[in-house]
């Protein structure tokens, strides 16, 4: 047996002395290599999530999109190229795989505008990460940034580092749709996987906090145990800027959301299921996504202040972390007596 392992819910930030008397003090800034993002938020390549709409929106928010790579070469680059019209300077991520055309698509989309390539796979303290890692610097070198992930360990961390990864995605099995601890009794709860992999001593290149994130408290928690960046799926989901139509039913206004290896997106996009580690399903429309970004810019900017940081290194220098009780989870939710 290994020692406890801590998520989102187990932990609270103590409330610290503060002089930040308004908001408006606290910088968001956040940097993934050179490049320079006002808000630490990153859109999930998943086909209800990132395409053109979103990067663009994201964009002007000052966050990152990656573009899905469910859809062919031409398409995927079609619509980074389409974003890179859009907005003013740009910056388009766009995800890739480790196998098959994955070095064809890169070069595609790269050739299309996007600044950073997400090797976007499930496991990916993997050997086919190596290779792909290899050729993708062979073949750009510095001039692209590569995320990479997701993995759950410091080792894995530190190898993807080591393989050259610019930033790495963590976490393993924690998303909302997702279904990885289940099939495969693999995983490692989220938040501890990000204050492992902030200890390494190997690279310090940006930790993306992503999957299972459910509410501007636990992004805020995310920054201060050490992650540059949260990568979002559901808290994005069911808006305006997702693809996909708006379905209407006797209960109300609902969008589609699912995992990338759930049943019904592997047969979409491989015309047949492998492992099936994800589920599909709806969520309610939550309308644009301008008004999802700024409440949780909102909470987040506050997170900063009770923490008495202006930035978010200042809130990791600072962060004193506790854990609660299942009392103190109780507690910490609304819970008026009816
Ligand atoms: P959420 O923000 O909790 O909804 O999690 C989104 C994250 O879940 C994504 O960024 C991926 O890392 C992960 N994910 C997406 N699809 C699947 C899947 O089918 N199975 C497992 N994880 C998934």
């Amino acid at each position: 047996m290994t020692e406890e392992a801590l998520t989102y819910n187990d932990v609270l930030l103590v409330p610290q002395y503060s002089e930040i008397k308004s908001r408006s003090e606290v910088s968001l800034t956040s940097m993934l290599g050179s490049l320079e993002f006002e808000l630490p938020i990153i859109a999930s390549p998943m086909d209800t999530i990132s395409e053109s709409s979103m990067a663009s929106t994201m964009g002007e928010h000052g966050g990152l999109s990656i573009i899905h790579r469910y859809n062919t070469i031409e398409r995927q680059a079609t619509i980074v190229r389409s974003v890179v019209t859009t907005i003013p300077s740009p910056i388009v991520g766009a995800a890739i795989g480790t196998s098959g055309d994955y070095l064809e698509r890169a070069t595609a989309l790269v050739g299309a505008g996007a600044q950073v390539l997400c090797v976007d796979v499930a496991h990916g303290h993997h050997i086919l990460m190596r290779t792909a890692l290899d050729e993708l610097r062979e073949a750009f070198g510095d001039s692209v940034h590569i995320m990479a992930g997701n993995i759950a360990t410091l080792e894995g961390y530190n190898d993807l580092v080591n393989w050259g990864a610019d930033s790495v995605r963590c976490n393993i099995g924690g998303g909302s749709i997702c279904s990885t601890r289940i099939q495969t009794g693999h995983g490692v709860p989220g938040l501890q996987t990000i204050i492992d992999c902030a200890r390494s001593a190997t690279g310090q290149v940006p930790i993306i906090a992503d999957g299972g994130i459910r509410n501007s408290g636990d992004i805020v928690k995310a920054l201060a145990a050490g992650a540059d960046f949260v990568m979002l799926g559901s808290l994005l989901s069911g808006t305006d800027e997702t693809p996909g139509d708006v379905i209407n039913t006797r209960k109300g206004k609902f969008k589609a959301y699912r995992g990338m290896a759930s049943k019904d997106a592997q047969v979409e996009w491989r015309g047949k299921t492998a492992s099936l580690e994800g589920i599909a399903t709806t969520v309610p429309y939550k309308g644009p996504v301008t008004d999802v970004l700024a409440e949780l810019e909102r909470g987040i900017r506050s997170g900063l202040s009770y923490s008495g940081a202006r930035t978010i290194a200042e809130l990791q220098a600072k962060a004193k972390f506790i854990r609660q009780t299942v009392s103190g989870q109780t507690e910490s939710g609304t819970h008026i007596l009816r």
